[in-house]
């Protein structure tokens, strides 16, 4: 998977966001099957995925004693 910056005036593809893009994600080398996603979503999505994701959140999942699965 790539982040590539990009000038081109399309529209971030996150829905609800009226945003131009300023990247594109691509998963292969088919330009197709990019996303493409404006500086600000991009932002969110870091900020909220390393909250899900860092080891620190997960230890305290553990340690409250609320990691059941049901928890999303
Ligand atoms: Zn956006």
């Amino acid at each position: 998977m790539e982040i590539k910056k990009i000038s081109s005036k399309l529209k971030c593809e996150i829905s609800g966001c009226k945003n131009l893009a300023d990247y594109s994600i691509s998963t292969s080398d088919n330009s197709k099957y990019n996303l493409n996603i404006c500086e600000h979503c991009l932002r969110e999505i870091n900020k909220l995925s390393s909250k899900m994701f860092t080891p620190k959140s997960i230890k305290n999942v553990y340690q409250k004693g609320g990691f059941s699965g049901e928890n999303k």
